[in-house]
């Protein structure tokens, strides 16, 4: 599932560097529409009237820029520090929460300046030296989708090879990874694949791969030596989950008992705030996400932004049913946290 933009928007700057021109003269060979912007963070070019429309397009639409803030967001509880390399992604989730995070028009945005980025971390690695510093590459995008145009994925790989003190992480539904798996990683990396049940891919993971081709990549990437983990996110407590989950650690399984012998796994339940609740609903009007404020618990978060989060006898129902599925279906593995 390789993405093919509509248009592709450039910011000036970034054909300063050999990746901006490589793109632009990609995409005019293939003949997409190519414009330009001032600015990666403010593209008015991308049409759609109402916020459905503008999502729509915003999805189908590239912008090529160079990263200028160098110091990054800090990323818990999976990693130090967030990775910047992209943001959005052409999956169309529709619990995604970059829905609320990255205004109407959500369009994919790389960086070309990927040495500067990688010499930023490098500051931050030596900074917190001899504690190794883990990064994540995913935080605000699935990086996989754009690999194919723009190598940026496998430099990085190849530059946490090379840290001693350094670690990378970053996790996809995409499976576009051959270009990865030659990579010299070093161990370094641990390459992660968001599964769930076949129910929720189908109904809310809209324009992302079945979970067998996510299986399939994930077969490959440990075939290559990589770090494997999974997260299961958003956990949704729908009838029948207990059944659907099991199913899915059953299959997972089958594919990789004993075969991954330092898998990892996180677990996330599904929460919503009420722009997303919002936003959800404008862009997808027929949506069957439960998002039923009065079955949850508010819990206040940072910034003031609350949270519908499952209430606590449900959520101790879920943690336990799912720690205990994967020690009896992966025992080796280990559960990094579910929250
Ligand atoms: Fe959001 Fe990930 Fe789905 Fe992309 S694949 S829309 S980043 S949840």
């Amino acid at each position: 599932m390789v993405f093919e933009p509509k248009r592709v928007i450039f910011e000036q700057d970034a054909l300063k560097y050999p990746l901006g021109e490589k793109l632009l003269r990609y995409f005019k060979d293939k003949g997409v529409d190519t414009g330009f912007t001032a600015s990666h963070n403010r593209v008015v070019s991308i049409p759609g009237k109402s916020r459905a429309e503008g999502f729509f397009e915003g999805k189908r639409t590239l912008v090529v820029g160079v990263r200028r803030t160098m110091s990054f967001e800090t990323c818990k509880p999976s990693a130090h520090y967030q990775l910047p390399l992209a943001t959005s992604c052409p999956g169309k989730c529709e619990y995604c929460y970059l829905l609320t995070n990255l205004g109407k028009k959500p369009y994919v945005r790389i960086y070309v300046n990927t040495e500067e980025i990688l010499s930023a971390a490098r500051e931050y690695i030596e900074k917190r030296k001899p504690e190794i510093t883990v990064f994540e590459g995913a935080a605000t995008s699935d990086p996989v989708p754009v690999e194919p145009y723009t190598g940026v994925l496998g430099k990085v790989i190849e530059f946490f090879g090379k840290q001693e003190y350094g670690r990378f992480r970053f996790v996809t539904k995409f499976t576009d990874v051959d270009s990865l798996l030659g990579v010299p990683h070093n161990g370094h990396t641990r390459f992660r694949f968001s599964i769930n049940t076949g129910e929720v891919i189908k109904q809310f993971e809209h324009a992302t791969p079945p979970l067998m081709e996510r299986l399939a990549a994930a077969k490959k990437v440990a075939g290559a030596g990589y770090q494997l983990g999974f997260l299961v996110a958003p956990i949704i407590a729908s009838e029948g989950w207990r059944k659907n989950y099991r199913d899915l650690f059953e299959t997972a399984a089958l594919e990789f008992k004993g075969k991954a012998p330092d898998l990892t796994f996180e677990f996330i339940t599904h929460r919503f705030t009420r722009r997303a609740k919002s936003a959800i609903l404008e862009v997808f009007p027929n949506t069957r996400l439960d998002l039923e404020e009065e079955a949850r618990t508010f819990k206040f978060g940072q910034f003031g932004y609350g949270k519908y989060v499952y209430p606590k006898e449900l959520f101790a129902v879920l943690k336990s049913y799912f720690e205990t599925r994967a020690g009896e279906f992966f025992p080796e593995a280990k559960v990094e946290y579910f929250v």
